[in-house]
């Protein structure tokens, strides 16, 4: 076994990537990157039925669009290739003609008909259902027969009927599994493709995995993949079992809590960044109380020994703070480009516009971005700067708009605006601030009106960032509008 650490992530592409696919794939890849090692994506699409080539590809985006860059695999290549089971089928029929040599392995004749008759009497008398391992020691009259009878063999592996098989778990430490409740299992389908434990193990050592860092899920496979390593006379690798992923209700995580794939999350506007920092605290924690990790930080840090061995609990709630906080924080021009997709998919500006007035999106990312929660939510904020509305906020309605001398003030406030000869934060905070001081009152009477005059919100960025940003023409335009809508709707 090399010493160079190889870790893969290995995807059976039945689904899109979802946060628990991600969360393995990114303890992997910071597992290589801590121990300069190399980090496979492998792609596990074996079973014909349930695999896609639109999965893998969806799979191979999402890790994409995370950041989680693998260095052999689709797309990169590496002298351990190809990176598709489907595309090794050679290498797993070699193996298992070994087995086959040696008397590790026969053929099954058994149907799927016989075996389920058989499983269904075990279960009915309160047994565990097992293969009997009837076909272990047929005669040749009897294979004779079976293939006479068009009969398609399985092939299966094996197993000691006593004894103990050990698992050493980097996590969990020594798990400890009785191979009385193994059965001869299959390693072999009926046509001709490997299944899931041998194909990995075959793979694993064909590509000199050091390391398997999987899900808690399999666990109960270990056993039986370190019956396939022995029968093989391969070395074991060393195992780590991240623990799951539950829901707030410590159910199993599902559709009904909300997104889960991927890119569910990237459409609903969570960077990749978030993301990222979220899952590395999924089962992991850092030696300090931070929760604020970029990748390469966690990559410095990151250990399986703290790796918990609980279960973690699924929150998006934090997933979302963790969010506004990269929107915050990140720089401005990466998030300006990461919400116009969002700008353009809900019609605020087209694509030509996002070009041509990029710099001032930019200027209204910049003041607006504090705010919000995702970048969905982002695009819906600053909307206004774009759009007209025809809305306003029923709460700043009965607010803002109900005040007896509402109308007048947005006029008079409008009037001030147009006749101001220089157009800037303070010209306009000066302008507010004088006209209210000399009818009495505060500048907030007129401060809030006309912040639900030119966004039809009631919060938002500073009034006067917003003044100067949307215009002199619009804001007078909107606040004159406002005040005729007072007047028609709002019954003195
Ligand atoms: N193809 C398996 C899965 O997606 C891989 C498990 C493993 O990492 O061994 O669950
Ligand atoms: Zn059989």
């Amino acid at each position: 076994m090399p010493n160079k650490v190889r870790v893969r992530f290995a995807p059976s592409p039945t689904g899109s990537l979802h946060i628990g696919g991600a969360r393995t794939a990114l303890f992997n890849l910071l597992f290589a990157r801590h121990n300069k090692g190399t980090f496979i994506l492998r792609i596990e699409d074996t079973d014909t039925e349930r695999s896609t080539e639109e999965s893998a590809s969806q799979i191979v985006r999402s890790l994409k669009w995370l950041g989680l860059d693998w260095d052999e695999g689709p797309e990169k290549g590496g002298e351990y290739g190809p990176y598709f089971q489907s595309q090794r089928l050679e290498l797993y029929k070699r193996e298992v003609q070994k087995l086959l040599d040696e008397g590790k392995a026969y053929y099954c004749y058994c149907t799927p008909e016989e075996l389920k008759e058989r499983r269904e009497a075990a279960l009915k008398s309160g047994k565990a259902p097992r293969y009997d391992g009837r076909c272990r020691n047929l005669s040749s009259e009897q294979i004779a027969k079976f293939k006479a009878e068009g009969r398609k063999p399985t092939i299966r592996l094996k197993v000691p009927e006593q004894g103990q098989t050990e698992v050493y778990d980097l996590i969990r430490g020594k798990v400890v599994f009785e191979n009385s409740v193994l059965d001869d299992f299959i390693i072999f389908k009926s046509n001709g493709v490997p299944t899931y434990n041998f194909a990995c193990v075959v793979d694993d050592h064909a590509m000199e995995m050091t390391h398997i860092i999987r899900a808690e899920e399999h666990l109960s496979n270990t056993p039986k993949q370190i019956h396939v390593y022995n029968a093989l006379g391969y070395e074991l690798p060393q195992f780590a079992h991240v623990p799951m992923i539950l829901a707030p209700d410590r159910s199993k995580l599902s559709k009904r809590h909300g997104a889960t794939s991927v890119e569910e999350f990237r459409d609903q506007g969570y960077l990749a960044e978030s993301i990222i920092n979220y899952l590395t605290l999924l089962g992991w924690s850092p030696e300090g109380n931070e929760e604020i990790f970029g990748l390469d930080k966690t990559i410095e840090e990151f250990s399986l020994k703290r790796v918990n061995k609980t279960a973690a609990i699924y929150d998006v709630k934090k997933l979302t703070w963790i969010n506004g906080h990269y929107l915050r924080e990140l720089d401005l021009d990466y998030i300006t480009k990461q919400v116009i997709p969002f700008m353009i998919k809900k019609g605020i500006i087209d694509e030509q516009q996002s070009k041509e007035d990029y710099e001032y999106i930019k200027k209204i990312v910049d003041v607006s971005r504090d705010r919000a929660k995702t970048l969905d939510e982002l695009a819906d904020t600053i909307a206004f700067f774009f759009k007209d509305f025809d809305e306003y906020e029923e709460k700043g309605i009965r607010k803002h708009f109900s005040k007896e001398n509402a109308a007048e003030l947005l006029t008079k406030g409008a009037e001030v605006l147009e006749n101001l000869q220089e157009f800037t934060h303070d010209t306009t905070e000066k302008a507010f601030r004088d006209l209210t001081g000399s009818l009495g009152l505060k500048a907030a009477a007129l401060i809030h009106p006309t912040r639900l005059a030119i966004t039809g919100r009631t919060i938002g960025p500073g009034l006067f960032d917003i003044i100067v940003l949307l215009g002199r023409e619009k804001v007078v335009e909107r606040m004159k509008k406002a005040a005729e809508w007072i007047n028609e709707n709002i019954s003195k």
